[in-house]
C-alpha cells in the first residue's frame, strides 16, 4: 500500500512533507497482519473497467439538500464486479445504471450474513474539487472484514480507482454544500446458492452512492446526545468480530437502539464485561477528555483489543491529538466506575463519539443503572471535540489544501 500511496504523493509533492510526519500515513494497525496484497493479476483492475451509462430518461431527480435523509436517495450509477472461483476468481468490473440485484434464494448472504461493508464520503471542497478522506484505510479494513467472513479479498488501489470513476460520473450528485457530502457504500456479499456454512465460492462486490446531509442541522448542531448504558447488552466480545465492519454486527443492535429511543435517549453506549467497560457509542468510537491524577489533561479512547472497530475518524483524531502535543493521549480500557469517579471529582470534561457519518458527536447524558449521569461536554469554554471537528472538516472540505489525508477526484 505504501508503494502505490507514494506514487500518488510524489505526483502531488506530498512525499517530503510526509516523511517528516510518518504518523500521517500509518495504517490502522489492525492486528491481523497476514493480509497482504500480492501479485496484482489475481485481482480485478481499473484498466478492465467497462462503463454503461444510464439513458437520459433513466436519470433520477436530485433531492433538495435540505431534504436529504441518510441513505434514502441513490445516484444514477453503481459499480459492480463478480467473483467466481470456478471462472478463475474476479471477473470484469463494470459501472452500470443503478439496478436491482438478482440472487438465488439460497445465496449465503441471505442466510448467514456473509457480507462486509464500508462507509466513507466524498466531499465537495470550497474550491469545487471533490475529495476522498484516507480511502486506503477503508480499503484495508474492508479487506480485513471480507477475509473474516471467508470472502475474497481485492486490490485496494484498483477499487479506489474504480469508485473514483463512479463518483466522477455521478459528480453532480456530490452536494455543493459544506453541510453535506456523498456517502460511499462499498459492499461485498457471498452469493453462492448453497446453504452450507462454508466459504462462498461466488461473491459480488458493489459500490453505491448517496448524497447525505449533515447530522447536525443548523446552529443547534452540537447539541449533546443522551445515551443508554445497559450492561445487559453487548455488541462485541473477545474472539468475535467487533473489529470488523460486517453486517452481522448491526442487526442485533437495532432492538437495543429502539429501547434507548423509547426511553427518550438517542444512542446506545455499548458496555462489555463485569467491570462495565465502555467500548463504543452507537456506530461510533468513543473518546473521553479528563483531568488525570497528576492534574494534567488527557484524551483517552479504548485500545484496539478486538472489541473495537478500528475507526478512521478515531485514528485521525489520535494523530491530530499527538500532533497538537497539548495533552496526554492514551489508548486503554475505560470503565463506567471510572466515569462515575471522575464525575464525582469534577475531573471529567468531555465525552464524544467519532465516526465518518457525523464526524464528532458530543455526549451530554448517560442513563446508567437507573441514574442519569450528566457529562459537561458542551459546557466547556474551549472544547477539544470542537477543535477536532473543525480540523477534520477543514481538511475534508479543502480549507487546508493538499492535505496528505485527502485524495482528489478528477
Ligand atoms: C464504522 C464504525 C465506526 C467508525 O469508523 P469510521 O472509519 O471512523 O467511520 C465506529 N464504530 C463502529 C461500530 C462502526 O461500524
Amino acid at each position: 500500500m505504501i508503494i502505490y500511496l507514494s506514487n500518488i504523493l510524489i505526483k502531488n509533492g506530498f512525499l517530503e512533507k510526509l516523511q517528516k510526519n510518518v504518523r500521517f500515513y500509518s495504517s490502522l494497525n489492525i492486528r491481523d497482519k497476514e493480509l497482504t496484497q500480492p501479485e496484482n493479476d489475481r485481482f480485478f483492475k481499473y484498466s478492465d473497467l467497462s462503463v454503461n451509462l444510464a439513458e437520459p430518461h433513466m436519470l433520477q431527480q436530485k433531492p433538495n439538500v435540505h431534504d436529504l435523509v441518510f441513505g434514502k436517495f441513490f445516484t444514477d450509477h453503481m459499480f459492480k464486479v463478480y467473483y467466481h472461483e470456478s471462472l478463475g476468481g474476479w471477473q470484469q468490473p463494470v459501472i452500470t445504471p443503478l439496478e436491482n440485484l438478482v440472487f438465488h434464494p439460497a445465496a449465503k448472504v441471505l442466510h448467514y450474513a456473509v457480507e462486509a461493508f464500508e462507509g466513507m464520503k466524498a466531499y465537495r471542497g470550497v474550491d469545487g474539487k471533490i475529495r476522498l478522506f484516507r480511502p486506503e484505510l477503508n480499503m484495508e479494513r474492508m479487506n480485513m472484514s471480507a477475509r473474516r467472513m471467508g470472502l475474497p479479498t481485492f486490490n485496494s488501489n484498483e477499487l479506489i480507482k474504480c469508485f473514483s470513476r463512479l463518483i466522477s460520473i455521478d459528480q453532480e450528485w456530490v452536494p455543493h454544500s459544506e453541510s453535506s457530502s456523498l456517502y460511499i457504500r462499498p459492499t461485498i456479499i457471498g452469493i453462492d446458492p448453497t446453504l452450507g456454512v462454508a466459504t462462498s465460492n461466488s461473491a459480488m462486490l458493489f459500490v453505491i452512492l448517496c448524497p447525505v446531509g449533515s447530522y447536525f442541522h443548523g446552529s443547534n448542531a452540537q447539541k449533546g446526545i443522551s445515551l443508554l448504558a445497559d450492561p445487559r447488552y453487548t455488541r462485541a466480545w473477545p474472539g468475535g468480530c467487533g473489529n470488523s465492519k460486517v453486517g452481522s454486527n448491526y442487526a442485533p443492535t437495532i432492538h437495543v437502539q429502539n429501547t434507548a429511543v423509547e426511553m427518550g435517549l438517542q444512542q446506545v453506549l455499548w458496555l462489555y464485561g463485569d467491570d462495565h467497560q465502555v467500548t463504543e457509542v452507537g456506530t461510533m468510537n468513543v473518546f473521553m477528555f479528563f483531568i488525570n491524577e497528576n492534574g494534567d489533561k488527557e484524551l483517552v479512547t479504548p485500545s484496539l483489543n478486538g472489541l473495537i472497530l478500528p475507526g478512521i475518524t478515531r485514528n485521525s483524531i489520535l494523530s491530530l491529538a499527538n500532533e497538537m502535543n497539548q495533552f496526554k493521549v492514551t489508548e486503554r480500557t475505560i470503565t463506567m466506575s471510572e466515569i462515575c469517579q471522575l464525575l464525582s471529582e469534577n475531573r471529567l470534561l468531555e465525552m464524544f463519539g467519532a465516526g465518518t457519518a457525523c464526524v464528532i458527536s458530543p455526549i451530554s447524558n448517560i442513563d446508567y443503572l437507573g441514574q442519569m449521569l450528566h457529562i459537561p461536554t458542551t459546557e466547556q469554554s474551549k472544547p477539544v471535540h470542537q477543535l477536532f471537528l473543525k480540523t477534520l472538516l477543514n481538511i475534508q472540505y479543502g480549507y487546508i489544501p493538499d492535505h496528505p489525508w485527502t485524495w482528489e477526484i478528477d
